[in-house]
C-alpha cells in the first residue's frame, strides 16, 4: 500500500514522500529544501529512491543539489539534473510498485507537469485545493484548459498540491460566492485543521468540483476574470 506523507518546507510548501509500504525506499515530490528530506530520511532510517518534481521554480527544487549529494538517484521533470518528460509518460517507481503518469499542464509555468495514477494526484502550483495556481510563464487559456485535464481524472482522485493556501483561496471563493454552502462548511473544517497545525490536505478531486471556482468556471472568460480577481485579492 501506498502511503503519502507531507513535510513541510519554506513557508507553506508541501514536500510528499511516498512510501511503500514493505520498502525502506521512499520517493520525494518538489523538494524546495533539502534539510527536512534528509532529516527525515535519517530519523526512519529510509533511503530516497527517487525525486519527482513538477515545475522548475525554486521552492520546489532548491533542495535537489544537496540532496543528491547525499543519494544518487533520478531526478524526473524539470529540476537540476532532471529528465525531460513526455506527456502521457509512465513513470515506475524504483524499488515500489506503483507508478505515476505524466501530464503536461502548462498555466503557471510552461514546463509544469502533473504526476498521477488512479487514485492520487501531485497538481504541483496549477491546482490547488479550492483554487489554482498564478499564470506566470502560460496563458489563461493554458490553464484553463489544464484544470479541464485534471478535471477529467476519476472523482476520488486524492489531491496533493504544492502549497497550502486553502484557507485564503477559501476566503476568496466565499468573497465570489458568499451562498455556496459547501465552500462555507469547508472554511470552517479547514481552519480548525489549520489552528491544530494539521495539513488541510489531500483534498479530493470531488470536493475541488464542490467548492474550487476555478475548476468548475464554466468558460474561458469566467476562468480568466476569477483568475484576475485572485491576484488582486
Ligand atoms: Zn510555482
Amino acid at each position: 500500500m501506498l502511503e503519502i506523507l507531507p513535510l513541510t518546507a519554506l513557508r507553506d510548501n508541501y514536500i510528499w514522500v511516498l512510501k511503500d509500504s514493505g520498502s525502506n525506499r521512499v520517493a520525494i515530490v518538489d523538494p524546495g529544501e533539502a534539510k527536512p528530506v534528509l532529516e527525515y530520511l535519517q530519523a526512519k532510517q529510509l533511503e530516497l529512491s527517487c525525486i519527482l518534481v513538477t515545475h522548475h521554480h525554486w521552492d520546489h527544487t532548491d533542495g535537489i543539489p544537496e540532496i543528491l549529494q547525499q543519494s544518487n538517484v533520478p531526478v524526473y521533470g524539470p529540476g537540476p539534473n532532471g529528465q525531460q518528460l513526455r506527456d502521457n509518460q509512465q513513470i515506475t517507481l524504483p524499488d515500489q510498485k506503483v507508478s505515476l503518469k505524466v501530464m503536461h499542464i502548462p498555466g503557471h509555468t510552461l514546463d509544469h507537469v502533473a504526476f498521477y495514477n488512479d487514485e492520487v494526484l501531485f497538481s504541483g502550483d496549477t491546482l490547488f485545493a479550492a483554487g489554482c495556481g498564478r499564470i506566470f510563464e502560460g496563458t489563461h487559456a493554458q490553464m484553463y484548459n489544464s484544470l479541464k485535464k485534471l478535471k477529467s481524472l476519476p472523482k476520488n482522485t486524492k489531491v496533493y498540491c504544492g502549497h497550502e493556501y486553502t484557507v485564503n483561496n477559501l476566503k476568496f471563493a466565499h468573497r465570489v460566492a458568499p451562498d455556496n454552502q459547501a465552500i462555507i462548511d469547508r472554511l470552517v473544517h479547514t481552519e480548525i485543521l489549520i489552528k491544530k497545525k494539521q495539513p488541510s490536505l489531500p483534498s479530493t478531486l470531488q470536493a475541488e468540483m464542490a467548492t474550487n471556482l476555478f475548476l468548475t468556471a464554466s468558460t474561458l472568460e469566467a476562468f480568466s476574470n476569477l483568475r484576475d480577481a485572485k491576484d488582486r485579492f
